[in-house]
Parts: structure tokens; C-alpha cells; sequence
């Protein structure tokens, strides 16, 4: 490409045009890929990092498409959002996931909760209270086994986010920070808002033992929840290194490589009926 001589508009009209055509590709196929069935929900287990038994779980999706193979959420999500079809994908990942959560249950496995992912979209909409209270009618979840993961930039409406988390919190859901650390809320900003869980950041976690500016990071961060009453998750746990210097901090609760990737529903329960035989 150095040899191509000066036009550098040239050069960069075809990478640019690919661009614009992949995301209007996964655009249009998106459109159709819920009808399709296209999409799957993985879990990650969420455990306790020296029991290892497992308290929760993470809801992620997953899109096998025909013609595009198996796009990742952090390339589709934004998308999604862009056009507002994040309203039916997160619809339908909410009803799954209490759906599952329910049938777990139901097959007399341990209770727990489970995690959703929010979309700035969805926190915006006016109705997603009562869209999140009539699926757990319709799924028979009990609230309490439901998180709904929200980042901090979404709270930066205060007057919104008290209203919506409070709202939440009236129904029995649970609220999680999801990448803490990444945004520029500070923990007595978060503080004010009715809030259960933090989850730090795995570019926090990761490497912890090996770079000691992030492990004060960390320590810093769960030293502070503890003040305020938060339960800390630490995601991204990759090593025993991690999760010992975790534990030292007093961080139980993790998420990470280490303890299980996303998986299907199958797999979990094969998972959870272990955990109830010990
Ligand atoms: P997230 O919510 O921060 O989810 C954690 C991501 O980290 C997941 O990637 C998970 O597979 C990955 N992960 C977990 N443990 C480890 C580890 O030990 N090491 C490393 N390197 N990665 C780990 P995934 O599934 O590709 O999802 C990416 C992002 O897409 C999510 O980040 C979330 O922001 C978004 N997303 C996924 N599912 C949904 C959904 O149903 N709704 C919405 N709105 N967003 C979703
Ligand atoms: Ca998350
Ligand atoms: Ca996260
Ligand atoms: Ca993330």
C-alpha cells in the first residue's frame, strides 16, 4: 500500500465502503435474525472464588447467522442500538433469560440469579419497567432471581436513573454496575443511586498480580464497596494468581475463563445439578 503512490483517498475508499457494506449487511440480516431464531443465550457462571460454588449467572447472546457466521455481540450490540432494533433483541434476551432461569428451577435446581445486560436504549425507554415486570409474570420468576446490568454512563441522568433504578428496585430486581472503573462515575455518585452490585472491570482484574497499579485499582474499589454495602464481582478472571490476590483483597465473588466460559443452557444444568450433590 506504501508504494501506491500519493492519493490517500484512494486508499481508503475501499476499506471505508467495506466498512459501511459489513454494517449494512449485519443491519439487514439483524432485522430478520429473531424471526429466523438466529440468536442463542449463553450463560456465565458468576461464583464464589474459594468455595467455588456457583451464586449467579451472566446472560450473553449469540448470533449464528446463515450467511454472516457467528457475529460477536460487541460488534452487532452497537449496531443494534444504532437502529433501534435493540428493542425486540433485548426484549426477547429478558424473556429468555427468565424463561431459563424459571426452567432451572423448576427442575428442582439450585435457585439463583440471573444477570441481563441492559442497553442504553432500553434504559431510555419509558416502558421498560412494566415490560420487565410483565415478563416475570409471564415467565413465573420471582424477581429476586433477576440482575439487570447497567453501565455508569447510563446514570448520568440522575433524575432518570433514580426514578428507573427505584422503580427496579420496587418490582425486587436487582441492580448491577457492569464495567466499573471504565466510565467516570465516581462510587459516592453511585452511592445515591439504589444499586446492589459493582462489577470491576476485567481490564482491571486482568494481569492483576503482574502490575501493581491495577491492583491497587482493584483493592481501592472493593475497599470502598464494602463501605457502602455493595457486593463486589470481579470479572475476568483468568489465573489462580488473580483470584488469590482477589480473595486477599477481599473480593469472593468472580466471573472469568478461570471458572467456566459462557456456555448453553445444557451445560449449566450439568453444572448446577453438581453443585447440589456435594
Ligand atoms: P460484558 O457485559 O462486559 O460481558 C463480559 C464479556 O467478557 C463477555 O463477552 C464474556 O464472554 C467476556 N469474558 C468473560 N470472562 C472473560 C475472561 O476471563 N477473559 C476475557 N478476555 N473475556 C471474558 P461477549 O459475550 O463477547 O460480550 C461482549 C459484550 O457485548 C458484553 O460485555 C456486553 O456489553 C454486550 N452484550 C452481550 N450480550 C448482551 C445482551 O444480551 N444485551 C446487551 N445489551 N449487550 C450484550
Ligand atoms: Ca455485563
Ligand atoms: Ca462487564
Ligand atoms: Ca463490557
Amino acid at each position: 500500500a506504501k508504494g501506491d503512490g500519493g492519493n490517500r483517498l484512494q486508499f481508503y475508499e475501499p476499506r471505508f465502503h467495506e466498512q459501511i457494506h459489513r454494517k449494512m449487511d449485519i443491519e439487514s440480516r439483524l432485522r430478520k435474525a429473531i424471526e429466523r431464531k438466529e440468536f442463542l443465550l449463553h450463560f456465565q457462571p458468576i461464583l464464589n472464588g474459594r468455595d467455588r460454588i456457583i451464586t449467579g449467572l451472566e446472560c450473553l447472546i449469540r448470533w449464528q447467522s446463515p450467511e454472516l457466521g457467528r457475529v460477536s455481540p460487541a460488534e452487532f450490540i452497537p449496531i443494534a442500538e444504532e437502529t433501534g432494533l435493540i428493542h425486540s433483541i433485548g426484549e426477547w434476551v429478558l424473556l429468555e433469560a427468565c424463561r431459563q432461569n424459571k426452567r432451572w428451577q423448576n427442575e428442582g435446581l439450585p435457585k439463583i440469579p440471573i444477570a441481563v445486560n441492559l442497553s442504553t436504549q432500553q434504559f431510555n425507554d419509558g416502558k421498560i419497567i412494566e415490560r420487565i415486570e410483565n415478563i416475570l409474570n409471564e415467565t413465573g420468576l420471582a424477581a429476586e432471581y433477576l440482575v439487570i446490568e447497567i453501565t455508569e454512563s447510563m446514570t448520568m441522568n440522575k433524575h432518570h436513573a433514580l426514578t428507573l433504578l427505584r422503580n427496579l428496585k420496587k418490582l425486587g430486581v436487582s441492580i448491577a454496575i457492569d464495567d466499573f472503573g471504565t466510565g467516570y462515575s465516581s462510587l459516592s455518585y453511585l452511592s445515591e443511586l439504589p444499586i446492589d452490585k459493582l462489577k470491576i472491570d476485567q481490564s482491571f482484574v486482568k494481569g492483576m498480580d503482574l502490575h501493581n497499579v491495577n491492583a491497587s485499582i482493584v483493592n481501592t474499589i472493593i475497599t470502598m464497596a464494602e463501605n457502602l454495602n455493595l457486593q463486589v464481582i470481579a470479572e475476568g478472571v483468568e489465573t489462580e494468581e488473580e483470584c488469590r490476590l482477589l480473595l486477599q483483597y477481599g473480593c469472593m465473588t468472580m466471573q472469568g475463563y478461570m471458572f467456566g466460559h459462557p456456555m448453553e443452557s445444557g451445560a449449566v444444568s450439568e453444572l448446577l445439578a453438581l453443585e447440589q450433590l456435594v
